[in-house]
């Protein structure tokens, strides 16, 4: 573990993206974790452990499975919590025939705010194209929520020198089509399929260097404004140790964080990196 928190009081450093204007996201994707008592249990002793201060310089979200999402937002209405409810995953179509799904529409009227797309598990395991992850992002927009999409190359792509062709054309195709200025309001999560779950984490030059190619493809399509007003979160096995590094980076805007996000302990030290930097 990497050193202590530093005392109440003091001013947290502008480190990484806090000198670029973009406010970090951090936030806690639960993947099919945690029934809803236990939803319940982690949202209440996460906000005991960050104060109101630890969301001046920070967003902070979580996105329990949908089984748990009506407790976690009356927890957070009930008790003024100023962490974003988060969805997982969304379906493109409003309502219908689509036995097991969920709506963008149903998620907005539960105050989502933020929903995940294109999670590499769901590329992976569901088959979802960059054409259906793009048709969920807009569903996700026209009910004024903010997608997080996720890009990111398996270790054989990483392996063949492909990783930087692979995350452009997953950022061209799961954005493509929106306008600039949409795409300023947006989060990208560049996840390397081979740091999820894994232990393994990209080194903070490694993770740096392909955030800063997502900034730069998005300039490329969709001008400089729409890239710098970009939020760029790192993904993949980021932990209370690694997060001050990373959050460090200057292209590096957050933290997509899976199984340290299921512990309060843990991902309030990851919501405070600042904190915890050396
Ligand atoms: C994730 O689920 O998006 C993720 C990055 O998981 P982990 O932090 O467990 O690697």
């Amino acid at each position: 573990m990497r050193g202590r928190r530093k005392s109440a009081g003091r001013e947290p450093a502008a480190t990484g993206s806090g000198s670029s204007g973009r406010t970090p996201l951090i936030s806690g994707n639960w993947k099919m974790n945690h029934n809803h008592f236990e939803a319940i249990q982690t949202i209440q002793k996460l906000a005991y452990a960050l104060n109101r201060d630890d969301y001046r310089h920070t967003d902070v979200s979580v996105h329990p499975p949908f089984t748990d999402l009506r407790s976690v937002q009356t927890v957070l209405q009930a008790d003024d919590i100023p962490i974003a409810l988060g969805a997982q995953d969304c379906h493109t179509a409003d309502s219908g025939a689509f036995t097991g799904e969920v709506s963008a529409a149903m998620l907005a009227k539960l105050d989502v705010t933020y929903v995940i797309v294109g999670h590499s598990e769901r590329r992976a395991l569901f088959g979802e194209s960059d054409e259906l992850v793009n048709a969920k992002a807009r569903a996700v927009l026209r009910h004024g929520m903010v997608p997080i999409v996720c890009v990111g190359e398996t270790v054989d792509q990483r392996r063949a020198g492909q990783a930087h062709d692979v995350v452009a054309g997953q950022l061209a195709g799961s954005l493509d089509g929106l306008d600039a200025a949409v795409v300023g309001t947006l989060v990208v999560a560049y996840e390397p399929v081979w740091a999820i779950g894994t232990g393994e984490t990209a080194t903070p030059a490694d993770a740096q260097d392909m955030c800063a190619h997502v900034r730069s493809q998005a300039a490329d399509r969709w001008g400089s404004d729409a890239a710098s007003a970009l939020r760029i979160q790192y993904g993949g096995s980021v932990k209370p140790s690694n997060a001050p590094d990373l959050m460090e980076q200057p292209d590096i805007d957050g933290a997509l964080v899976g199984g340290a996000s299921l512990a309060a302990a843990d991902f309030s030290r990851i919501v405070n990196y600042r904190l915890y930097a050396a």
